[in-house]
Parts: structure tokens; sequence; C-alpha cells
């Protein structure tokens, strides 16, 4: 064992200790330190002067109460986050979360992903995540605006445009990240650059709600011209089917492939012809009904209880765009058998590490969500800058840089991968990279 992999276990083994009640936070941990051992090889002054431990520390957490009213003039209580994880290379920047499994383990695990996320899509961003165990599921609208009322009435005094800039994530889509800017801009007045993914006629940027799901799109585009081959004729598995499943369903459309699944929390929708996209916008976006009805409205379509990774079926392409930890090693068992050659994460770490073992064992080819998904944060990144501007970009030119963007960070993937690892290795290539950067710049400031 190299002095730097014993110095990255002794390290482990604290931080297990220190944060034993956090597993999702200890399990992003154990997936990211490991990888970057043969970096600290080739780079021993970030380990002696402590740069991994100080990086795994978030630099603030804040947490707070968020008391509101329902529609029957019960008072409910719920708690709020945010969590600043790093803003060496620019303000905090993630998305917020509203889902009752919030908790500080799940927002210290998705903010240290965003830091190497934002850092891998070049651009001035720093890393944050925060939310609330609020449940949206249910609720009336003038209860979600109460909610993201009371919830901004906080968190105003920790953010701004060059502090720490949200955007959306599970729950927080268009309506409440306008609830939320309604509020800010009355206490604080009209700073557009303060959150991303707002509406069109109020500062937002064309392509944002569709960055996510185009971008992973995109990345898989790039790395499956890397192998001459296309997404013409291939086979898709999508989970999800919320902001980044749909927008990436659209795409793997646009280029030819079919995808035959969705799924929510409570079961999924196999359609072998393909899934009717207009059909499940209407469904989500617009009724903001449950799966169910897609099978009512197209019975030739299926609709099983469960876990869509159950799916037995042809696959050439998985793009989880649910949740973290969708995919388990069983599932992993199932895509091996299914035949899937690469699998794209949208959603944030939706695949298990026994499971990530798995398939990279099997010679799939795994895409890590802090690489293939940094589409949206990267277009939210533009949203800031015409914000700043005062300008307003066309569609053409900002779904332009996204792909320019994904094609990069494909390309530093693999290039890292390819110097550390293996080429395909594309999980070492994203950290390695995701970190460097970080860590020369918390260097060159002098935070040791
Ligand atoms: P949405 O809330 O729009 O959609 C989430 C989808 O996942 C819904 O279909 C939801 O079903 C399903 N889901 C949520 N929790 C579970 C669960 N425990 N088990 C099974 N299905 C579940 O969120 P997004 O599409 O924005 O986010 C999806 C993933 O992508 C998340 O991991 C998020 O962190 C990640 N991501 C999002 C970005 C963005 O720009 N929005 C950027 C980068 C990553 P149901 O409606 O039943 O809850």
């Amino acid at each position: 064992m190299s002095q730097s992999s014993q110095a990255i276990a002794a390290l482990q083994e604290k931080l297990i200790a220190k944060d034993a009640h956090q597993p999702e936070f200890l399990q992003a941990l154990e997936e990211f330190l490991p990888s970057i051992v043969p970096f600290l090889e080739d780079h021993p002054e970030y380990l002696e002067k402590n740069i991994v431990e100080l990086m795994v520390e978030a630099e603030r957490i804040i947490q707070f109460r968020v008391p509101w009213q329902d529609d029957q003039g019960n008072w409910q209580v719920n708690r709020g986050f945010r969590v600043q994880f790093n803003s060496v290379i620019g303000p905090y920047k993630g998305g917020l979360r509203f889902h009752p499994t919030v908790d500080l383990s799940i927002l210290k695990f998705l903010g240290f992903e965003q830091v190497f996320k934002n850092s891998l899509t070049g651009l001035p961003i720093g890393g944050g995540k925060g939310g609330s165990d609020f449940d949206p599921k249910g609720k009336s609208d003038s209860e979600i605006m109460r909610f993201c009322q009371s919830f901004m009435t906080e968190l105003y005094r920790h953010i701004g445009p060059s502090l720490d800039v949200p955007a959306g994530d599970i729950g927080v889509g268009g309506r409440e990240i306008g609830y939320l800017y309604g509020t800010y801009r009355r206490l604080r007045g009209a700073e557009a650059g303060v959150l991303t993914g707002k509406g069109l006629d109020y500062g937002g940027s064309l392509v944002r709600t569709e960055a996510t799901g185009y971008g992973l799109v995109y990345f898989v585009k790039h790395l499956l011209k890397e192998h001459q081959d296309s997404f013409e004729g291939k086979t898709v598995q999508v989970s999800g089917s919320g902001n980044v499943a749909i927008y990436a369903i659209q795409k793997v459309q646009e280029y030819g492939g079919k995808v035959i699944t969705c799924s929510d929390s409570n079961g999924y929708i196999v359609d072998e012809a393909g899934i009717d996209l207009a059909l499940l916008k209407e469904i989500k976006e617009v009724k903001r009904q449950r799966l169910t009805e897609y099978q009512k409205a197209r019975p030739q379509a299926q609709y099983f209880e469960g876990s869509v990774w159950n799916c037995r079926s042809n696959i050439d392409i998985a793009l989880p765009c649910a949740t973290q930890n969708e995919i388990n090693e069983d599932h992993a068992d199932i895509l091996i058998a299914n035949g899937v050659k690469i699998i794209g994460e949208g959603a944030n770490m939706p695949t298990t590490l026994t499971a990530v073992k798995k398939i990279q064992a099997a010679d799939i080819i795994y895409c890590p969500g802090k690489a293939a998904n940094a589409g949206g944060v990267a277009v939210s990144a533009l949203e800031m800058a015409q914000n700043s501007q005062r300008l307003n970009w066309s569609f053409e030119e900002v779904d332009q840089q996204l792909d320019q963007t994904m094609a990069t960070i494909y390309k530093t993937c693999k290039e890292t991968a390819e110097k550390y690892s293996h080429k395909d290795d594309l999980l070492t290539g994203a950290n390695i990279a995701g970190f460097a950067k970080i860590a020369k710049v918390m260097l060159a400031q002098g935070l040791v």
C-alpha cells in the first residue's frame, strides 16, 4: 500500500467515525477518495498540506425552521438547509431539493459532488446544495406558495448573486423558483442573478429547462462518437419522469433512439413502441398526475409497480434520471443480462458503489453523474452571465454552448482517465479532473 493510499484510508476511517450517521455522504466519499490516489502520488503537496481533509468539510452549513400554514389553517413546520460546500472558484451554486428524505447526509453528498461537477464545467462556480424535508406531493398550489415564501424569508439572508446562487432539483421546478424569487425580490430587490431556473419573462435562460437531460444525452453522444457509434436505432431505458428524464427522452428520440421506459416513485411504464413524449409531458408537466394515467391513455403500454430497474428487456443504453441509489447490485445483474453497454447518470449518485463495481467489471461504460449531468449547472452559469449582461441569448446559442461544454467535459474525463487509469474509466477521470482544479486553487488562495 502506497503512502498516499494509507493516508486516504486513514482519512476515510476518521470521517466514518465523525459522520457515522450520514450514510449518503460517506458513500460519496468512499466513491471519491480512493479514486484520487493516483493523482495524489504525483502531487504529494496536497496531502502534505492536508487539502483533502479541508475539502471534505463544508465551508458553512445553515439550518433553519420553516413554518407554514396549510389550507385547513393548521401551522406546519419543516426543516430548511443550505450547505455551502466550497467557493474557491466562484459563488456557491447548486439546487434546492424539496423531498421528505432530505437531511444533512443527502445535502452534504449532493453539495460535495456539486463542487467537482461545477469544477468540470470550466465555469467560475463553487458548489453548494440545499432544500427541505417538505413533501410537495399532494399539496395545493397555495400551500406550495406559502411554503416557498416562508423558506425564502430565512434563506435570503444567506444567498446573493456573488455569494450563493441556488437553482431547482427534485421537487423544485419553475413554479417553486418563481415563488422563491418573488419573495427574494420583495426582501432584497430585483437581483435576477440570485436564482437560476427562472421563468423566461423575468431573467430565465432558454434551454435551462432542457439542460440537464439534453446535456446527459450530449455527453453520451460524444462518448458514442468516440466509439464510431450514435444513438440511431438504440434502445434506451430511462428512469424518472421529472425534469431530467423528460428532456433526456426528448433528445434521445430526436437522435433516433427508442426510449421504452420511464418511472415515478410508485412504478414504471414499459412502452415497447417508444414513450409518447407529448402524453408524458401532459401528465407530468401540465396535470402533475401519476404515471398510471399514462397507461390508461395508452393501453398498449404496460405499467408495473416497483423499480424500473427490475425490467427485463434488451437495452443498449440506461439513463437513470430519478434519484440516488436507485440501481443496486441486483439491478446491475439485470442490466448486465439485458445487454446494456453504457450507463449515463442523469441523477446524482443513482448507482450504489457495489453496483458501479459490477458494472465496470462487466466492461459496461459508466458515465458518472458529476460529469454526465453537469449540463444543468452549466446552463445555470450561462443564465447568471445573461443576468449580469441584462441580455437574453438565443436558444441555438445556449444549446450550442451546452453541447460544447459536454464535449469538453467528456474529453477532460477521458484524457484524465487515460493518464491515471484506463480510457473508459470515466469515474476516475471525472474525480481527478474535478479535484485537481479545486486543490490547485485552494493552494493558490492560501487556504491552508
Ligand atoms: P424532478 O422532481 O423533476 O423528478 C424526479 C423524478 O424522480 C420523478 O419522476 C420522481 O417520481 C422520481 N423519484 C424521486 N424520488 C424517487 C425515489 N425515491 N424513488 C423512485 N423515483 C423517485 O427532479 P429532477 O428531474 O430535477 O431530478 C432528478 C435527478 O437528477 C436528481 O437526482 C437530481 O439531483 C438530478 N439532477 C437534477 C438537475 C436539474 O437540473 N434538475 C441537475 C443535475 C442533477 P415522483 O414524482 O413519484 O416523486
